[in-house]
């Protein structure tokens, strides 16, 4: 089964990026970059919602733009993909919701993106903090193990 490495410093940036969010009420979110090698994907980092995301309740709508410079940068850091993405659901349950699943497979179908699968980890925040991960490919869906990396891994 694969399994996602998440250093300890980048799970950290994803919950100071949940508490910054100004409303907490609505969604937030942003991409993840890494490797995929097949049983592990290494998360090498995380972007932030961009200027041009639109929080909504029920409902984050990812900055596309915003999303392709930090895929950018992450490649010349270090080979750094996308490979999925993080968002918040602030009252509910810790999976993708059937619009995240509809936006997954557009992401899966865009040629451009290259994607055979895509990360998604689900933060809620309440009534307390849960953080889950999946994989998604363009026929499944399936909970994705999280190990959590000290920064001496
Ligand atoms: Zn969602």
């Amino acid at each position: 089964m694969t399994r996602l490495h998440l250093p300890r410093t980048v799970l950290d940036r994803i919950l100071s990026l949940v508490t910054e969010h100004d409303d907490p009420a609505t969604e937030t979110g942003g991409i993840i970059v890494g490797h995929d090698h097949g049983r592990t994907i290494d998360v090498t980092g995380v972007g932030e919602p961009g200027p041009n995301a639109v929080h909504e309740p029920w409902r984050f709508t990812r900055d596309l733009q915003y999303a392709g410079k930090v895929a950018a940068d992450a490649w010349r850091r270090d080979r750094s993909q996308w490979i999925g993405e993080w968002h918040t659901h602030p009252r509910g349950h810790p999976a993708p919701s059937d619009l995240d699943l509809r936006t997954y497979a557009s992401l899966l179908r865009n040629p451009s993106l290259r994607l055979d699968r895509f990360v998604a980890v689900v933060v809620t925040t309440a009534p307390k903090t849960i953080i889950a991960a999946w994989i998604v490919t363009s026929t499944t869906v399936g909970r994705l193990p999280i190990r959590i990396l000290s920064s001496n891994e």
